[in-house]
């Protein structure tokens, strides 16, 4: 089975912060396989800009190095690398200032194409650019804009910045980015789920003894050190990316799918949320790499700040009050430095009512796992017999729901997420997007969780690198007679 490229429309594409680390990383080689695939249409236009001095000849020069360290080599010729740099241009700009503006609208002026401005930059100047795209008279309701995370703080900022950005642009016209919902994975979950009659009788409390969400990473803080100690895991990963694979997970079946009755679920699920209880939430922080301190220092020394009690590591406890959740609790863990880089939602569901198999035949449990990363796919466990003359004994196999094989090699391709979203953009579909509302609603369910940490002076614990996290956050499974599952290399 072939899957099908559909090439988008003609584009201009203005990448502001189009010299820093997510641009050289994602952002252009994702346009550039999507450009070797056939999806970039001929005349698109791709437009760099920062404040570093370059010409279009030193921007390409850019592009190509960054192409050569996040592409494979062999995986393009220098033929198609020569075509692709030829749509690249470059404008020296800044975003607080008033150069580079002029050339800027002159390069964009007349244009027939689609134009899109992706926001690659420092969050406080997200506002700036809106304010001076219009300014320019680039902000013409036909543009969009893409903002990268963080999209805010709290919910004070967050309200603050969409005030900013609707000020300039409509709502329609806003592509708030979480790269989670790009992955090939998580639109899967949603064509499993509302496309097979099989899942959705089963997915509600009756039957689902609990869900877990992990995202798990090995790296540390790195080279986010500043960023990173004034956010913490939960800003940085639990109020965007753990609560949008919460929402897809935990939805109604939107009446279409398209982006509003996407997101109106979505946003329910959130308003539905429980506030998370004081004894429901592990806080912790990474110790040193024991053996390869200098390299693998403690969170508090990567962070220059011996006192910091920001948390590199998040798991807890909620419910979502509605009717088809009501009893199902939902546990969320995300941390740094721990054993393994992964990223998994598990549907835990109930034991059979009764078991027709005598005790010694083991007891089982359907489980439906939905991986992110570092592979994607989706496994349900399945209580078969044991093969072989040794009576009635029963064992769990996995069904891969990937179908690679079905699918063959094309099918298989794994496309980044950043690729599918920015293709998403020019396409203006925003099922994959955050809404300005989501992203509040989501800032004030977390809001009162920090606010409650802070005012009990609560320290996070400590666990070692390369664990599985704090002690705390085994137990506060297993007060549930749960477990967590194994974040495994
Ligand atoms: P970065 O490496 O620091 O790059 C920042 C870019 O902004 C550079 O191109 C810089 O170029 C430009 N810039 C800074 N000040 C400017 C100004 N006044 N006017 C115009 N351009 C300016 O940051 P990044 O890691 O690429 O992150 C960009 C955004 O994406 C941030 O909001 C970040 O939170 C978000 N993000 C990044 C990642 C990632 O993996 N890197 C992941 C998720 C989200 P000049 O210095 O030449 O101006």
């Amino acid at each position: 089975m072939v899957s099908r490229v559909i090439p988008v429309d003609p584009f201009d594409l203005v990448i502001f912060g189009g010299t820093g680390d997510l641009a050289r990383r994602k952002i252009l080689p994702g346009l550039f396989r999507r450009f070797c695939a056939g999806q970039m249409p001929r005349e698109a236009r791709i437009i760099g800009a920062a404040r570093t001095e370059l010409d279009a000849s030193g921007y390409r020069d850019v592009v190509a190095e960054a192409i050569g360290e996040f592409i494979g080599h062999h995986d393009y010729t220098k033929d198609q690398l020569t075509d692709f740099l030829s749509h690249l241009d470059y404008v020296p700009i800044d975003a607080l200032g008033e150069t580079g503006w002029k050339e800027l609208q002159e390069l964009m002026a007349g244009s027939p194409h689609i134009e899109a401005y992706y926001f690659s930059v420092g969050p406080r100047l997200f506002g700036d650019l809106a304010e001076r795209l219009q300014r320019w008279g680039m902000a013409d309701s036909e543009c969009r804009i893409v903002v990268e995370k963080p999209f805010g703080r709290d919910l004070a900022t967050a309200r603050e910045l969409n005030q900013t950005l609707a000020t300039y642009f409509n709502e329609d016209q806003i592509y708030r980015i979480d790269h989670y919902l790009g992955k090939e994975t998580v639109q899967n979950l949603m064509a499993v789920r509302f496309g097979n009659m099989l899942f959705e009788p089963l997915w509600n409390a009756q039957y689902v003894d609990h869900i877990q969400i992990t995202v798990a990473e090995t790296v540390g803080v790195g080279g986010r050190a500043e960023y990173y100690d004034k956010a913490g895991a939960m800003r940085d990963m639990v109020q965007n990316h753990l609560m949008q694979l919460l929402c897809l997970i935990a939805m109604e079946p939107p009446a279409r799918f398209d982006p509003d009755a996407v997101r109106d679920e979505k946003l329910k699920v959130i308003r539905a949320l429980d506030p998370v209880k004081p004894h429901h939430l592990v806080r912790g922080q990474y110790g040193a790499e024991p053996g390869n301190e200098e390299e693998m220092p403690d969170y508090r020394t990567a962070v220059d700040n011996p006192r910091s009690r920001t948390e590199s590591f998040v798991a807890l406890k909620t419910h979502i009050s509605n009717w088809r959740w009501a009893s199902t609790p939902f546990y969320l863990r995300t941390g740094k430095r721990m054993a393994a880089r992964s990223s998994e939602i598990t549907v835990v569901f109930k034991d059979t009512p009764h078991s027709i198999f005598a005790e010694d035949a083991g007891r089982h449990r359907n489980v439906l796992s939905i991986q992110l990363q570092p592979n994607e796919g989706i496994t349900l466990g399945v209580t078969i017999k044991e093969p072989g003359p040794g009576g009635m004994r029963l064992i769990d196999v996995p069904l891969d729901m990937t179908f690679a094989e079905a699918l063959g090699e094309e099918g298989a391709e794994q496309v980044d997420a950043y690729e599918r979203l920015i293709m998403d953009v020019i396409r203006g579909n925003q099922t994959l997007f955050m809404r300005g509302d989501e992203v509040e609603a989501a800032w004030a369910w977390t809001d009162p969780i920090i606010s409650g940490w802070e005012a009990r002076n609560d320290v996070p614990k400590p666990y070692d690198s390369g664990s599985e996290g704090p002690t705390d956050a085994t137990e506060l499974m297993r007060r549930d007679s749960r477990e967590w599952r194994k974040v495994s290399p």
